[in-house]
């Protein structure tokens, strides 16, 4: 089997696609209320280019798919996308991040195509904060899906960006979803993609923080092992069936590891979340460009792969800030 490594010696085999940049809820840390400019239905990668696309990338080792967004479902179709995806020899694991708002009516079709692993955002179980925060009066709906969800016989992680002064209160009591529930809470460090760079001070509630916040709370936890390409740091409390995660994606402390390329909703291929893209797939497709020709670019794309984010950040040059939605590239 091919491998595709880049010049620090890391395997990339998994791939985030964002398949639309469209949203019902509008998380303030990722998009403005009034949305953002959405890419035009001809723009969008097809689901035919994202097939083809899968295909070449699973004969140069690409197994793991993540599909995010915007949210995911709110694409049409996009089950007779995920069915065509996992048939695809070489494609072993599908995993899906999603809002949980549509998710539920789809369970069981996923469940079927071999789809077991979910990360449901929820950054508040309070209602009034859920709101607050995601600006869309959902949160019964997204708590009736966690709670379905739990009973199934699937990998569930639930992801909650950490946010100053609006959700810190929601912390402790979602560790202790972790006491009966085997799953996984994660905690994200807030980043600038919100749409327009605009309300983002410096990260105060940083990986060491929140550790601290919650070990103050149930005193010392556990330190499991990560998996291999793990973003989390991952913990446990003694007695607790489930387990909570740090993700620093802020601070940026497991670039070393990273294994990962992303497709925006456009066709663009970014091989770090902080980069601005390396080049577009879709063009390349649109152009009549053979499979070898496809496979040249990747292989050139994860050949310049950035030694981290901050490197990535900091050879930005279209727009040194970063400013763009996290809508547009995928979580
Ligand atoms: N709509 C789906 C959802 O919310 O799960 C999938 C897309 S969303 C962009 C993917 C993940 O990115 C979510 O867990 C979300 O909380 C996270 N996210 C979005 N903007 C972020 C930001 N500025 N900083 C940190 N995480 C962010
Ligand atoms: Fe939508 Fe997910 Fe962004 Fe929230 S984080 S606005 S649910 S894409």
């Amino acid at each position: 089997m091919t491998q595709l490594k880049d010049k620090y010696g890391r395997v990339i085999d998994y791939i985030r696609i964002a398949v639309t940049d469209k949203c019902n809820l509008r998380c303030f840390y990722c998009m403005p209320n009034e949305g953002i400019d959405f890419v035009k239905q001809d723009k969008l990668m097809s689901y035919e280019e994202l097939l083809r696309t899968a295909h070449i990338l699973s004969k140069m080792g690409i197994s793991k798919v993540r599909i995010t967004g915007g949210e995911p479902f709110l694409r049409k179709n996009i089950m007779y996308f995920i069915k065509q995806l996992s048939m695809i020899e070489g494609i072993n694991k599908i995993a899906i991040t999603t809002n949980g708002t549509q998710t539920l009516n789809h369970l069981d079709e996923l469940i079927s195509y071999g789809v077991k692993s979910y990360n449901l955002s929820i950054d508040s179980i309070d209602k009034d904060r859920f709101f607050d925060i995601t600006r869309r009066d959902y949160f019964e709906k997204v708590w009736n899906c966690f709670e379905e969800m739990s009973k199934r016989d699937v990998n569930l992680k639930l992801n909650a960006v950490v946010i100053k002064d609006r959700n810190i209160e929601d912390l402790n009591p979602m560790v202790g979803l972790t006491k009966e529930k085997d799953i996984s809470v994660r905690f994200i460090e807030e980043m600038p993609f919100n749409g327009t760079g605009a309300n983002y001070q410096k990260l105060e509630w940083d990986y060491k923080k929140i550790l601290s916040h919650i070990e103050s709370h149930y005193g010392k936890a556990t330190k499991l092992q990560d998996e291999k390409n793990s973003t989390s740091l991952n913990y446990q409390i003694p007695g607790h069936k489930g387990s909570f995660g740090i993700i620093p994606a802020y601070s940026r402390t497991f670039c070393g590891t990273c294994n990962r390329l992303r497709l925006t909703p456009k066709g663009i291929i970014k091989t770090c979340l902080y980069d601005e893209g390396i080049f577009n797939i879709r063009d390349l497709i649109r152009a009549e460009a053979t499979d070898e020709q496809i496979k040249e670019a990747v292989i050139e794309a994860v050949g310049q792969k950035y030694k981290d984010g901050f490197e990535a950040e900091a050879k930005r040059t279209k727009s040194p800030n970063v400013t763009e939605s996290m809508t547009t590239i995928g979580g």
